[in-house]
Order: C-alpha cells, then sequence, then structure tokens
C-alpha cells in the first residue's frame, strides 16, 4: 500500500515550522474526529492524519522521514515500521478522548453502601495462653456512623435538603472549549460533593461528619496453638461500614511473650533438665513441668548428659491442623563443684572401684602406636 506523503496530508509544505505543522493538525484532527465529524471516511482520515502528525510533529522522526521515507521515520523507534496503532501514545490526544468517553474522572456514588476499613491491631499473650488458647478482652476505637443520626450528618431528616447547585444529581455538567470544539463532561458536585444532599442544620453529635470514633468491646477467642506473628481476622469488628455497607474486619496480630523455662520449636516444646552425677548414673524418677502440668519423668541409669527425652503430646496443638507436638526434655547432668572432703573421699573411693580400665584408659590406647 502506497502512503500518501506526510506533508500532503497536513497540507504544509516541507519547510513548515513545528507551530504551522501543529496548527494544521489541530484543525484535521478537528474536522475528522470519528465522533463529531459528518465528513465521509472520517475514522481512515483521522488515523491518517494522526499518523502524519506522530511522525512530522516529532523532530527525530521528521528528519529521518525526510531522509529515508515513512520506513525511515521509527527507524529509531522498535524494528521497523510497524504503522501506528489507532489513538495510543498521543500525549495530548488521550486526555481529549478521556474526557470524551468520561474517563479519567469516574464518578463515585457517595450514596452508596460503602465497606467500613480493615483494622489491624498487635494483641500480647503469654506463652500459656498462646499455647493452651484463652480468652480476651479488648476495648477497640473504631470509627461507626452516628448514632443520632444514622450517619446523615444532619440534626433532623428535614434538614437534609437537595442541592441547589446540581438538583440533588452529586453532579454537574460542565462545557469545555476544545479543539474538537465544545465538549460536555460531567463533574462531581462542589457543594455537596457528590452526595446530591445539603445539610441546613449539622447533627451537634457528630459535628455533621455523620461518623463517630467509639470504643468498642471485643472478647477475642484465642485458639489454642497461635504463635508469634500469626494473624486472626474478626470479621465485621473493623470500621463502620457507612450507608448500611458492611463493617470491615479486624485483623490481630499477635505476639508471644517468652517463657522463663520453655522454648517453642513449631508444635514443641523444649526444657533443659539439670540432673545431677548420681541420678544420670543410678537412675531416678522426677518431677518434669509442662504446660499441662507436672508430669514423671524416668531417668535410666547410664543417661549420658544432652540425652534427650520426649514427652509424647505435651507439644502444642497445632491452630490449623490435628497434629499435637511433644515436649522434648534435655537433660543436663551436672558435675558437682566445691565438694566437701567427705564427698571428694567417697569420689576417689568410686574412682578406685571403677577399675583400672576407665573410659579414659581405652580412649586414650586408641591413640598409641
Ligand atoms: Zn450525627
Ligand atoms: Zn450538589
Amino acid at each position: 500500500m502506497s502512503k500518501r506523503d506526510y506533508y500532503d496530508i497536513l497540507g504544509v509544505s516541507k519547510d513548515a515550522s513545528q507551530e504551522d505543522i501543529r496548527k494544521a493538525y489541530r484543525a484535521l484532527a478537528k474536522k475528522y474526529h470519528p465522533d463529531v465529524s459528518k465528513e465521509e471516511n472520517a475514522e481512515a482520515k483521522f488515523k491518517e492524519v494522526q499518523e502524519a502528525y506522530d511522525v512530522l510533529g516529532n523532530e527525530e522522526k521528521r528528519k529521518n522521514y525526510d531522509r529515508f521515507g515513512a520506513a525511515g521515520a521509527n527507524a529509531n523507534f522498535g524494528s521497523g515500521f510497524e504503522g501506528f496503532s489507532g489513538f495510543g501514545g498521543f500525549g495530548g490526544f488521550s486526555d481529549i478522548f478521556d474526557s470524551f468517553f468520561g474517563g479519567g474522572q469516574r464518578r463515585v456514588d457517595p450514596n452508596a453502601p460503602r465497606r467500613g476499613r480493615d483494622i489491624e491491631r498487635p494483641i500480647t499473650v503469654t506463652f500459656e495462653e498462646a499455647v493452651l488458647g484463652t480468652k480476651k478482652d479488648l476495648q477497640l476505637e473504631v470509627e461507626v456512623d452516628c448514632d443520632i443520626c444514622n450517619g446523615s450528618g444532619a440534626e433532623s431528616m428535614k434538614d437534609i435538603e437537595k442541592c441547589k447547585t446540581c438538583n440533588g444529581h452529586g453532579y454537574v455538567t460542565v462545557e469545555q472549549r476544545t479543539i474538537l470544539g465544545s465538549m460536555r463532561s460531567q463533574e462531581t458536585c462542589h457543594t455537596c460533593g457528590g452526595s446530591g444532599k445539603t445539610i441546613k442544620n449539622k447533627c451537634s453529635s457528630c459535628r455533621g461528619t455523620g461518623r463517630k470514633r467509639v470504643v468498642k468491646n471485643v472478647t477475642v477467642n484465642v485458639p489454642a496453638g497461635i504463635d508469634n506473628n500469626m494473624n486472626l481476622r474478626m470479621t465485621g469488628y473493623g470500621e463502620g461500614g457507612s450507608n448500611g455497607g458492611e463493617n470491615g474486619d479486624l485483623y490481630l496480630r499477635f505476639r508471644v511473650k517468652p517463657h522463663k523455662v520453655f522454648e517453642r520449636k513449631k508444635d514443641d516444646i523444649l526444657l533443659t533438665v539439670p540432673i545431677s552425677f548420681a541420678q544420670a548414673a543410678l537412675g531416678d524418677k522426677i518431677e518434669i513441668p509442662t504446660i499441662y502440668g507436672n508430669v514423671d519423668l524416668n531417668i535410666p541409669a547410664g543417661t549420658q548428659p544432652g540425652t534427650v527425652m520426649k514427652l509424647r503430646g505435651k507439644g502444642v496443638q497445632q491452630v490449623n491442623g490435628s497434629r499435637k507436638g511433644d515436649q522434648l526434655v534435655t537433660l543436663k547432668v551436672e558435675v558437682p563443684k566445691n565438694l566437701t572432703e567427705e564427698q571428694k573421699k567417697a569420689i576417689k573411693e568410686f574412682s578406685n572401684l571403677e577399675g583400672k580400665q576407665t573410659s579414659w584408659d581405652k580412649f586414650k590406647n586408641l591413640f598409641k602406636m
């Protein structure tokens, strides 16, 4: 398809100034604009005009066009000549289109039901509360519709009047003069902010805002197994909706206080217990604390330092799952310090009784050449 010369399309000479080109383009764009033009083939001509202006209106592309023709015009702007796909990329033009089609200024109906905002609050629980679950009473300050005026902001129903500026529509039609002629577009009414209503006497309780901050008492059922940084959503406990819209949600973010002796690792609870050398050597039955109360733990004779014993099912119940963790008890064998003379004597006797082949002797023998 042979292309018409861009200069011919715009009806300007080869040495026309950028200002002349712009003027010619505006006149033609107005003449052929598909939404206003009565000309035949207006749309095709409009595109042609756009295409020509896109090249000649740009110094760089115009230079390339003068040297190489249409194929050269876009040489620096991608892979060859791809043609011009309609209306995109025209800075000034898309703006005009927006006001034409009502784009850009989208009206939000202020009288439509609006959902309240979600809110997030931190909540701190103890280690035990997190593992076992609990009930917590919270006081939350939230914004809700004013209970006196039901969110209208008016002293009484008869104080709500139809806005005189927009006649209750909430928007006004404005005429704009553009290069394409005068266009009508709609704007939100500044008098009533788009509600279509004005208020003669404001509600004294909310000073006409229709909203209030109130303190709500909330009882939170903290599920067993909650952990640091977990979120709990409480539907409908956020900010109040307006115009009959539903409330937002409350998101509680948990912080669990560390425990003095217990530590948590996922679903397991860790505990380190000191035992004496004698308990480790001879075995013993000791009482161990768990989050569920004390339990007996049998230490077998000959228990080595660092031995981990598992108390099955004494860990954390998963919040979203059926698994229950264990309590893992690490036995820390303590070597006695500050011995009395009598104790020292007893240990020496023990050492003698241990026989010639102590563990140390066996270990030492490994290094003998
Ligand atoms: Zn009020
Ligand atoms: Zn108005």
